[in-house]
C-alpha cells in the first residue's frame, strides 16, 4: 500500500482524456506537512489558521505568527500556500474569543448567524492587521495568497482590502522589502449571499474558494455539526449544486482560479461531478487525497459530463445521491 502511494505521488494528477486537475491540501496544522508532501499534494488550497496556535496560550504577536507562517510557506517550495484569516466564530475558536474578551455566546443566541469570519475580524481591525502583516512579511519566503472567511458582502471585500494595502504600506515603512504586486487576496464563497454575488465578488478578489461545508448549512439550513452524518446535511442536494453552479459559472467567465475546499471535494465520485461542473481545483484533507488522485486518473471528461447533466436534471435528493453514489467509471 505504501509502495503504491509512492508510485502515485509522482504520477500526473490528470483524467484519462488528459486534462489536468489541481489537488491540494487542507491544513490545520504544521505537523501534516510531511503526509501532504509523501501524498503529493500540489499545494496547500486551505490553511485554517484558527487551529495553528494553541488556545491555552496568548495570540502569538506579529513576530510570533510570521514565525509559524514563514515555516510553513519556507516547507513547500515551488507550491502555493493559502493562508486564511482566523475563522473564529460559529463553533471555533471560543476559548480564544473568550481569552481576548470578546464575549460572543452571551451576547449571540445563534453563533453560526453571527459575528463570525471576517465579519468579527471587521469589528476587531487590530487583530487582522496583526495577522495580515504577519502574512505579508512570510510572502518572503514562497508563494503565498491570502483568504477570506464568511463572506457576505462585497464591502467587506473592499473594507479588507484597504487594511491589507494599510499593513503593505505600514511594512515598507518598516523596511519590509515587499514585491510591488502584493499576494492574492481571495474570497470564500460559503454563504448563499456569496455565491449568488460572485460576479460582484469577483471584481474585488483574485480568486475564490468554495466552502461547501458552511454552504450547505446554510443553504438547507442544517447545523453542519448536529446533523453532520444525517441525511438532512448533504452538498448533494439540488439547491446546494445550483448555488455552486451559479458561482463556478461566474468564476470561469471572470477567469479567477476558483477551488473547492469543503469536505465534499474529498469524495472520489462527487470530484467526478464536480469536474463536470467545470472545476479543476480541490483541496482535502492530506490524508484523503489518494483515493481522491487515483479516481480522477481512470476517469474522463466526457463520464464528468454525463454524471453532472444527470444530476443536475434529477429534483429528488435521495436519488440524486444515490446517482453520484453509483457512478461507475
Ligand atoms: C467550509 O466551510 O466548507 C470550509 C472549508 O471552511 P471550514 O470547514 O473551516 O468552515
Ligand atoms: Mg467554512
Amino acid at each position: 500500500e505504501r509502495k503504491g502511494i509512492g508510485r502515485l505521488r509522482r504520477l500526473p494528477s490528470r483524467l484519462v482524456s488528459g486534462e489536468d486537475i489541481e489537488l491540494l491540501a487542507n491544513v490545520e496544522l504544521a505537523n501534516e506537512l510531511p503526509l501532504l508532501h509523501r501524498n503529493g499534494a500540489a499545494g496547500i488550497g486551505l490553511l485554517r489558521t484558527e487551529f495553528l496556535f494553541d488556545e491555552s496560550e496568548a495570540l502569538p504577536d506579529e513576530d510570533g505568527q510570521y514565525e509559524t507562517y514563514a515555516g510553513i510557506v519556507a516547507d513547500m517550495p515551488g507550491m502555493t500556500t493559502t493562508i486564511r484569516v482566523l475563522d473564529w466564530g460559529g463553533e471555533k475558536g471560543l476559548a480564544r474569543l473568550r481569552q481576548l474578551g470578546i464575549h460572543r455566546e452571551e451576547e449571540e443566541e445563534n453563533p453560526a448567524l453571527g459575528v463570525r469570519g471576517l465579519r468579527l475580524l471587521l469589528r476587531h481591525p487590530e487583530i487582522l492587521e496583526t495577522q495580515l502583516c504577519a502574512i505579508l512579511r512570510a510572502s518572503l519566503h514562497g508563494r503565498l495568497r491570502v483568504l477570506l472567511p464568511m463572506v457576505s458582502s462585497v464591502n467587506e471585500v473592499t473594507a479588507t482590502r484597504q487594511i491589507y494595502e494599510r499593513c503593505a504600506k505600514r511594512l515598507r515603512r518598516r523596511g519590509v522589502k515587499l514585491p510591488q504586486e502584493l499576494p492574492p487576496l481571495g474570497v470564500m464563497i460559503e454563504t448563499p449571499a456569496a455565491a449568488l454575488t460572485t460576479g460582484a465578488l469577483v471584481r474585488q478578489a483574485e480568486f475564490l474558494a468554495l466552502g461547501t461545508n458552511d454552504l450547505t448549512m446554510y443553504t438547507l439550513a442544517v447545523d453542519r455539526s448536529a446533523a453532520m452524518g444525517s441525511e438532512l446535511y448533504t452538498a448533494l442536494h439540488p439547491g446546494v449544486l445550483r448555488l455552486l453552479r451559479l458561482s463556478v459559472d461566474e468564476a470561469l467567465r471572470a477567469h479567477r482560479p476558483v477551488c473547492v475546499c469543503g469536505e465534499m471535494a474529498s469524495d472520489p465520485r462527487v470530484v467526478a461531478l464536480l469536474i463536470g461542473m467545470g472545476l479543476r481545483s480541490f483541496s482535502m484533507s492530506a490524508a484523503l487525497l489518494p483515493p481522491v488522485k487515483r479516481m480522477i486518473r481512470s476517469l474522463s471528461l466526457t463520464g464528468c459530463d454525463d454524471l453532472y447533466r444527470q444530476v443536475m436534471l434529477t429534483e429528488d435528493p435521495l436519488l440524486l445521491n444515490q446517482m453520484v453514489r453509483q457512478f461507475a467509471v
